[in-house]
């Protein structure tokens, strides 16, 4: 009988079309390689509901991020290039003023701020925004900012669907398989598969082995007329400016009971604390949930697969996908096709022991 399936050759299939994956189809976009991405486009993933927040500092303790100067600067040459390509702003460039909570944490800052890789981000005495309860002061951290990671990725995979790269559908594990020489997936081929699933790697066999510690997480977005917050403003919770009076207020940490519903209680907890910092009534305009694909070291997990030929991760941005995902996207890339090094810390090889041999 014959055979009239027409089968389409591929460099790439990219599984996922978050940060991860539309970053990463950026890398091959530009590099001209051919390529087909796969997504469901479910309207409440991390990457859309995120805040979209970079900061070089983080944390209680203040820590400078991993390889900040770097991770900065691909962000930013990323996103401009992107904005050329798709004639849209997604990143915008603003200061993040952190208001001391109490007595101790301006002692700790007072103690850190002499640090002179720390100095070199931070403005200790800054006027605090108005309308904000900041009776023990603030200090603010500069070359940061949000990207508007819904816009980004609406944006992307839209251009992606216009120039056929993109199929809207969630690919079925059971019906992607390893031929002699290829990949394939129904009618098509590849030499190489990309997985960037984000948290949903934990229901994936080729990938579940891998100590994932996912953290949900539970925003708000409030409208609050008068506030016109220049900055992002950090205490307890984060408040970005959207505009119109509309800002995206977060976020709760949950590392048990991981779903992707929003709560009462997480609303509570987030009314309770923009409370603490809004001398303005505000009101709830809408309530989101997410999963953040957190790792048990917390960093990112990018390379092989340890016997599964030709299949890659990019997973595990955790609550960082903003900052990293440009640098490590083109880190990937690179590794795969001019066969450099990743770096150690983000290297999949960290975790081969994990691999169950039986
Ligand atoms: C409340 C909240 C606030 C956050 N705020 C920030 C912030 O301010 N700054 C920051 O940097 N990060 C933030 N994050 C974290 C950030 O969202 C993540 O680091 C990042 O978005 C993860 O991107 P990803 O592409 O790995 O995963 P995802 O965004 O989860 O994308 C994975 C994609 O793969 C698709 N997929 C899964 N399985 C399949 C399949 N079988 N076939 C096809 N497609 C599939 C999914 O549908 C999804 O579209 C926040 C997260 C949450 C939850």
């Amino acid at each position: 009988m014959e055979n009239n399936l027409t089968i389409n050759h591929y460099q790439y299939l990219v599984i996922g079309g978050g940060l991860a994956g539309c970053l990463f189809a950026f890398q091959l976009y530009k590099n001209n390689k051919s390529f087909l991405m796969f997504d469901p486009n479910h309207n409440h993933t991390s990457s859309k509901i995120a805040a979209g927040m970079f900061n070089p500092i983080s944390g209680k303790r203040m820590s400078i991020n991993w390889k900040v100067n770097e991770l900065l600067a691909e962000l930013a040459t990323t996103f401009k290039e992107l904005e050329q390509q798709l004639n849209r702003c997604f990143i915008i460039h603003e200061p993040i003023q952190q208001i001391f909570g109490n007595n101790k944490e301006a002692n700790d800052f007072g103690s850190r701020k002499e640090d002179e890789n720390f100095k070199k981000f931070i403005t200790d005495t800054p006027l605090c925004e108005p309308n904000l309860i900041a009776p023990n002061g603030c200090f603010e951290v500069g070359q940061g900012g949000w990207v508007d990671t819904r816009k980004f990725i609406e944006s992307y995979t839209n251009f992606l669907l216009q120039n056929n790269k993109l199929l809207q559908e969630e690919l079925t594990y059971e019906q992607l398989v390893q031929t002699e020489k290829n990949w394939q997936y129904k009618s098509n081929t590849f030499n190489c598969v990309i997985c960037c699933d984000g948290y949903q790697a934990i229901h994936n066999s080729l990938l579940n082995w891998l100590p994932f510690k996912l953290c949900k997480g539970e925003l708000l977005l409030i409208h609050c007329p008068g506030l016109n917050a220049k900055k992002i403003v950090k205490k307890g919770v984060y408040l970005v400016n959207l505009g119109n009076d509309l800002y995206k207020a977060g976020a709760t940490y949950e590392w048990d009971n991981i779903n992707e519903n929003y709560t009462e209680k997480g609303k509570l907890f987030l009314i309770e604390k923009l409370e603490s910092l809004l001398n303005l009534p505000f009101k709830v305009v809408e309530q989101y949930a997410g999963v953040r694909p957190t790792t048990r070291d917390r960093n990112a997990i990018l390379g092989a697969h340890p016997q599964v030929k030709n299949f890659y991760i990019f997973n595990g941005l955790g609550t960082k996908g903003v900052l990293q995902a440009p640098f490590l996207a083109r880190q990937l890339f690179e590794h795969i096709e001019l066969q450099k090094d990743l770096d150690k810390e983000i290297d999949i090889k960290r975790f081969y022991s994990c691999y169950p041999t039986t």
